[in-house]
């Protein structure tokens, strides 16, 4: 009788006694394992099955022998031979003989589907909390490199097992074609280096709202040797168009007659298997995300594929918000026609300069200059060619003061230099050489000119021996301009020592 019953029960049944032999084997477990009651009947359980151990099922018998109580196991995970990776739950009972536990049955029942289902589950729900997270962090920043440090950090996550690399290449039109030059990567070209790397990061449970201070560790120290070697990369888009052309989020594997990987990347990353997700920006590629899974070797999947399809659709957004922002940031600092600093930036650096100037007891000069007999020119050759030999001494101006140094457009042709740590002296010799420059120039009506040839005039300040505000110092180069100007212009001319 008990026969059939085990029998007729979808759940698998063994009975074992004290000494885990098997009494009974019942028709389900015979179709779960593959194996029949006959061929293990009055065998050891745990001989035949070594790997029991390993969940520590003979403890648990033990132990329902020892006190009588049931006991259940969830969602054991064993490796079998006919079946491959399981998910189990076991649930082990007493059976009493004359008020005796004499066996114990094991009941089983196979949860592998349940499991996978809840895992992914997790993963999904993981997934959108850290695209929450980006997308979230995303819009408190415009810094155009945060956002994609943010985007490539977020991908590569390990939180989620997330690819282990991911890269940034951005498309440049150059005079030898389009060419993809390598901006940022994130992850590892040593599994070391990723590891450490990622052990800091996650130390920091809210490390996407931390995110600058991560990625200025990233940047500082940590020795970022994956972003150094993108950031030394480049390729041409020909190189990648004969594989792909980039239409949309593409996976490459070598040996599949589909979507052959670029010889170029392979070379590069040294890998099998990878996607490239073009990023575009009103309709214009703007760059390519790389990512692999160079350190875990796992296989992209389909949930991995729309993943990356949402971050990046992110990361475009981003990145085409933060650029606007800094175009206009850029305008609203810069003369749209010369690219020098507007009058209300000059004004707001040398505020700056001059505080720092006082606070570390240095030196600081300003100068002035004005396009001689300007009018004349517009006159002459009209307002395009003007603003031509304002661009042409713009560069100029720029070519000859240093990096730390600010040139800004006062006015119509009228510019302003402030040269930090610069004395009367150092600072008469950038202005000449720059008067010199412009005297020297050939402008495209150079040789139409009547009157001589296009010049210019200036005046110097320094703090802090003219003075020690700097409006008053601007007023003074401005006199110094004057008086240049009358005495027969092309000249510079500062305050008398
Ligand atoms: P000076 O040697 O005394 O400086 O003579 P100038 O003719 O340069 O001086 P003035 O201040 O009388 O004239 C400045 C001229 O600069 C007026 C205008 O024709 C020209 N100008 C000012 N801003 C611009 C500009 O944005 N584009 C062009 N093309 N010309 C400009
Ligand atoms: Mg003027
Ligand atoms: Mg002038």
């Amino acid at each position: 009788m008990f026969k059939t019953i085990f029998n007729s029960v979808h759940m698998s049944i063994v009975v074992v006694d004290k000494k885990f032999i098997i009494h009974q084997w019942n028709k389900e477990t015979e179709s779960m394992y593959g194996i029949t009651s006959k061929q293990v009947l009055g065998k050891n359980l745990v001989d035949l099955f070594p790997d029991l151990k390993r969940i520590k099922l003979d403890n648990y018998i033990k132990s329902v022998f020892e006190t009588g109580k049931k006991c259940e196991i969830k969602e054991k995970f064993r490796k079998t031979l006919l079946r491959g990776d399981l998910y189990i739950d076991y649930f082990i009972s007493p059976i009493m003989v004359d008020n005796k536990i004499k066996y114990v049955s094991v009941a089983s029942k196979e949860v592998t589907e349940r499991v996978r289902l809840r895992h992914n589950l997790q993963e999904k729900n993981e997934r959108l909390n850290i695209l929450y997270d980006i997308a979230k962090t995303l819009f408190s920043t415009l810094n155009l490199e945060e956002v994609l440090f943010l985007i490539l950090t977020g991908i590569t996550n390990p939180k989620m097992e997330g690819f282990n690399r991911a890269a940034l290449f951005q498309l440049d039109k150059t005079s030898q074609g389009r060419i993809f030059t390598g901006i940022m990567g994130v992850g590892k070209k040593s599994g070391n280096e990723a590891h450490k790397l990622w052990k800091k990061l996650l130390n920091n449970p809210r490390y996407f709202e931390k995110f600058s201070i991560a990625y200025n560790n990233f940047m500082e120290n940590q020795n970022p040797t994956f972003n150094s070697f993108v950031q030394g990369l480049g390729f041409f888009q020909k190189d990648l168009k004969r594989n792909s052309r980039l239409r949309g989020i593409t996976y490459f594997k070598v040996g599949r007659k589909k979507n052959k990987p670029p010889k170029i990347l392979l070379d590069f990353f040294n890998i099998k298997e990878f996607v490239l997700v073009p990023i575009y920006i009103e309709k214009e590629l703007f760059g390519i995300i790389y990512v692999d899974n160079y350190k875990s070797k796992r296989e992209f999947d389909k949930s991995d594929i729309e993943f990356l399809e949402l971050s990046t659709n992110l990361a475009s957004m981003a990145i085409q918000l933060s650029k606007k922002y800094e175009e206009t940031y850029e305008s609203t600092i810069r003369d749209s026609l010369t690219k020098l600093f507007n009058h209300r930036r000059f004004y707001s650096i040398l505020k700056e300069q001059t505080t720092l100037a006082k606070e570390s007891k240095g030196k600081l000069a300003i100068v002035m200059l004005d396009l001689d007999y300007f009018k004349k020119y517009n006159d002459t050759f009209g307002h395009i060619e003007g603003d031509q030999v304002l661009r042409d001494v713009s560069s100029i101006i720029l070519s000859k003061v240093r990096n730390i140094d600010f040139a800004a457009r006062y006015g119509g042709e009228e510019f302003a230099l402030i040269l930090p740590s610069v004395d009367k002296d150092e600072a008469m010799n950038i202005a000449e050489r720059i008067r010199e420059a412009v005297q020297e120039h050939e402008f495209k009506k150079s040789k139409e000119i009547t009157w001589g040839r296009v010049t210019i005039s200036g005046g110097i300040a320094t703090y802090p021996e003219d003075s020690k505000k700097f409006i008053e110092l601007v007023k003074i180069a401005d006199e110094m301009l004057y008086k240049a100007k009358s005495k027969g212009r092309n000249k510079i001319l500062t305050t008398k020592k």
